[in-house]
C-alpha cells in the first residue's frame, strides 16, 4: 500500500509537471518572460542573490521559457548600484538569463554609471509613479490612492507616460494599467486619442510594448492598434517569485491579434545553453 501510494504520488507529480511544461499554447513566438522578479533581499551581494539566480534559471529550463530578470536598484550611490547591477549581470550571465534593469525614478540615467547600463540587456519601466494634480505623488496600484477624477487623471496618465516613453527605455511594462476603481471604465477611459499617443510615442522611441499576463493588458484593441503603427511587443508576467514564465495568456492575445515573431523584441545576447 504504502508502494502504491509513492508510486501513485509520483505519476501525479510526473503528470503534473508534464502539464505545466504542456501548457504553453503552441506558436513560433518567442516563449520569453522578460519580466520576471525574483524573492531575495535584493541589496545584498551575498548568496541569496546567486541562489535564487540558480532557482530561476531551473524554473525557466524547465518551462521552455526564457527568463529576463528585473532588478530595481537605485539608491542615490552610484557606486552601490553599479556594484549591485554588476554582480547581477555576472550573475546572468552564468545561469543563462537575461538581466534588465526596471526603473521607476526618473533621474535613473543619473544612477550608474555609462558603462555598466551598456551592460544590461534592457531597461524596463512602467508608468505607475507621479504627481497628481495636487503635487502628491500616487502609486496607481496602491488602494485608496487620490486618484482625482477620473479624466483629469487620465490626462496625468498619459502626459506622464509619453515623458516615460521618451526616456531612453526599451520596454514599456504594465502598458495602460487601471487602478482597481477605474478598470470598470477601461474601455471609456482608453479613448483612441490616449491609445494612439502613446503607441505613436511608443514607435517613433523604440520602445517596445509588454503583454502582460498578470494584469492581462493591453486589451487586443491596443495591440491591434500597435501592430498596424509598427510597434514592437514583448511578453512579461511581472511576477515575484511564483507564476514566473506562465505567459500562456500573453501568447493567446498575440495569436488573436495577429502577431508573428519578427513583431517581438529580442534580446540581443546570446544566451549559453547548458
Ligand atoms: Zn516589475
Amino acid at each position: 500500500m504504502k508502494n502504491l501510494l509513492k508510486s501513485s504520488t509520483l505519476i501525479i507529480v510526473v503528470l503534473l509537471l508534464n502539464s505545466y511544461k504542456n501548457d504553453l499554447p503552441n506558436s513560433d513566438l518567442p516563449n520569453m518572460d522578460l519580466h520576471v522578479h525574483l524573492n531575495y533581499e535584493a541589496q545584498s551581494l551575498g548568496n541569496a542573490a546567486a541562489v535564487a539566480y540558480e532557482k530561476a534559471s531551473a524554473r525557466s529550463k524547465e518551462m521552455g521559457v526564457t527568463f529576463g530578470i528585473a532588478e530595481e536598484f537605485g539608491t542615490d550611490n552610484v557606486r552601490i548600484n553599479d556594484s549591485l547591477l554588476l554582480d547581477r549581470i555576472a550573475l546572468a550571465k552564468k545561469n543563462s538569463l537575461y538581466l534588465a534593469l526596471q526603473v521607476s525614478r526618473r533621474d535613473w540615467p543619473n544612477l550608474f554609471s555609462k558603462k555598466t547600463l551598456n551592460q544590461v540587456d534592457y531597461i524596463l519601466a512602467d508608468a505607475m509613479i507621479f504627481p497628481n494634480k495636487d503635487g502628491k505623488i500616487i502609486r496607481i496600484w496602491v488602494p485608496n490612492m487620490p486618484l482625482g477624477e477620473p479624466q483629469e487623471f487620465m490626462d496625468l496618465y498619459v502626459a506622464h507616460s509619453l515623458k516615460v516613453l521618451a526616456e531612453p527605455i526599451t520596454i514599456w511594462a504594465n502598458p495602460t494599467y487601471l487602478p482597481d476603481i477605474l478598470i470598470s471604465k477601461y474601455d471609456e477611459l482608453w479613448t483612441d486619442a490616449r491609445m494612439k499617443s502613446l503607441i505613436d510615442a511608443a514607435v517613433k522611441n523604440k520602445v517596445a510594448i509588454e503583454i502582460n499576463s498578470w494584469f492581462k493588458l493591453p486589451d487586443a484593441k491596443f495591440i491591434k492598434m500597435a501592430k498596424a503603427s509598427g510597434a514592437h511587443f514583448t511578453f512579461g508576467t511581472n511576477t515575484h517569485g511564483t507564476g514566473a514564465g506562465d505567459i500562456t495568456w500573453s501568447i493567446n492575445m498575440a495569436k488573436e491579434c495577429g502577431l508573428t515573431k519578427e513583431d517581438f523584441f529580442i534580446p540581443k545576447r546570446i544566451l549559453l545553453t547548458k
